[in-house]
């Protein structure tokens, strides 16, 4: 008996050819960055990520976080150590108090660490791309572009990455307009593959979750905030201050049915001091 639970709780560590990845993204740790009391090691960005949104959980900033494997509190995130030097991201960073973090900023954060659910089906992604309505021109792109990354990176400059993603889609759509005999299939999938390179060396593991958002956004034809409100009807967890005063957001039927959706990391974070 005593040996089972032994060879229960061993790690397993021959079975893969990446035995420690990091906990949270589960892919190979890109920038190794410590918690200053447990020392677990993770992604810089995951972990910075993962902090920001416990943080988001709670209605005055926490100044410690717990770990996401052991629960011990821990108050940074120790990283870049080059041999004799450091740097410490401290857990109390607030981003309530940053102008440019609006509430929509931070419920859009959430949508990239929580399950979509059918919402390409329900935005008919398909048949934008069957009815070539990509070759539109959307005016609201810009503008959504920056508020994402903003919202992914938590960075205030994006500036010059949304430029640049800009100027990788238009000059996909001003090509699609040109090469009508590719197939609409053939071009949906090089739109996802160049976007997500584009994306990648700044979003690192939520790339391909934004090129799913970017195609619900460009599908729904819809301004920014009349797709937040998509959203928000979809998902089920509602920001009072992205509904306050927004009528429409009553549901026509009066079905709640929805189910709230539970970002993946919180998960790991049943119990934490929420009651
Ligand atoms: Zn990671
Ligand atoms: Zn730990």
């Amino acid at each position: 008996m005593a040996e089972d639970e032994r060879s229960r709780v061993a790690p397993e560590s021959s079975s893969s050819p990446n035995p420690n990845p990091c906990p949270i993204c589960l892919g190979p740790i890109t920038q190794d960055s410590y918690l200053d009391q447990c020392f677990h090691k993770f992604c810089f960005n995951c972990i910075v990520r993962w902090t920001n949104i416990i943080a988001s959980k709670h209605s005055c900033g926490p100044s410690s976080v717990k770990c996401p494997l052991c629960k011990t509190e821990n108050l940074s995130i120790v990283y870049g150590f080059d041999g004799s030097s450091f740097q410490r991201h401290y857990v109390n960073r607030d981003l309530r108090n940053s102008e440019f973090f609006s509430e929509a900023h931070r419920y859009r954060l959430k949508c990239y660490y929580t399950e979509p659910g059918n919402l390409a089906d329900k935005v008919k992604v398909s048949s934008y791309w069957k009815s070539h309505k990509y070759r539109q021109q959307n005016r609201w792109l810009h503008d959504w572009l920056r508020r994402e990354i903003q919202a992914v990176t938590q960075e205030e400059d994006v500036d010059i990455i949304v430029h640049h993603i800009f100027g990788v889609i238009d000059s996909f759509r001003r090509d699609a307009v040109k090469h009508s005999k590719i197939s609409t299939e053939t071009k949906q999938e090089e739109f996802k593959l160049l976007v997500s390179q584009a994306v990648r060396p700044f979003l690192m593991g939520r790339s391909d979750r934004f090129v799913y958002e970017l195609e619900l956004f460009l599908a729904s034809g819809l301004k920014i905030d009349a797709f937040d409100r998509v959203y928000i009807k979809h998902l089920g967890w509602n920001i009072p201050e992205i509904s306050k005063g927004e009528e429409e957001e009553e549901e026509p039927d009066g079905t709640h049915e929805h189910e709230p959706s539970i970002p993946y990391l919180y998960i790991l974070d049943q119990d934490s001091d929420d009651n």
